[in-house]
């Protein structure tokens, strides 16, 4: 295992912000620098895209199983975002801890808080969308919602924003390449020494 990982004080962290504000794209840039690191993979009862993988993008499953999931004490943590649930396993987590990973969770503002109480040596980090128009461009964009989704997650995102201060970074996401330099130093380690 490469030297990161053993040099590192913690190895869990939470990537969150609202939709569109460039996550799973600065996480995507992260991953290629630190090989190490791997995402957990959350269980939600929305719509497979076109393209997304079971297992792989999520645990898509029904609203009755994950009902008997969370009545299982299954989840560290669960949401109800856009009239979907989505949900962190604890399976997922011992998963990747058993793989000796960096692991990252990226979940919405809630379940970010919500890890963060059950778990306050991680480090969580809000991504910061430039402006509320390029946040409408970038989740239009992406082409993956609906017009009533994208104004469901506009309204949203400014309920989450009022929350960036609770998180232990904050990172603007307007130039890509300098976001993607940011969370990487926190990740490593490189920002607090
Ligand atoms: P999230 O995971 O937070 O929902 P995505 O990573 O899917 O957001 O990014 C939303 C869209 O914005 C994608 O089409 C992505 O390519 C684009 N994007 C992300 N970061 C930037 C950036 N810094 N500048 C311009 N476009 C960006
Ligand atoms: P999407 O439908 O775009 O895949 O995800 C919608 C929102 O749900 C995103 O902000 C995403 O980060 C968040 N999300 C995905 N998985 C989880 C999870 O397990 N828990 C929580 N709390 N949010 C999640």
């Amino acid at each position: 295992m490469s030297s990161i990982l053993q040099e590192k004080r913690n190895n869990l962290f939470v990537i969150s912000g609202p939709s569109g504000s460039g996550k799973n794209t600065v996480y995507e840039g992260v991953r290629a620098r630190i090989p190490e690191i791997a995402q957990t993979i959350s269980a939600t009862t929305r719509a497979k895209r076109d393209g997304e993988i079971d297992g792989v993008d999520y645990y898509f499953m029904s609203v009755e199983e994950f009902r008997r999931r969370i009545d299982n004490g299954e989840f560290i943590e669960y949401v109800n975002y856009g009239h979907n649930y989505y949900g962190t396993l604890k399976s997922e987590i011992a998963r990747l801890t058993e793989l000796g990973r960096i692991i990252v969770l990226i979940i919405e503002v809630n379940g970010a808080l919500r890890f963060k109480e059950l778990f306050p040596e991680a480090q969580t980090i809000f991504i910061i969308p430039p402006s509320a128009e390029e946040l409408r461009r970038r989740i239009v964009g992406r082409g993956q919602n609906t017009d009533a989704e994208t104004e469901t997650r506009l309204n949203i995102a400014v309920k989450e924003m009022a929350n960036k201060d609770k998180y232990d970074h904050c990172v603007i996401n307007d130039d890509l390449d300098q976001c993607i330099d940011e969370v990487y130093n926190i990740i490593k380690g490189d920002d607090q020494e």
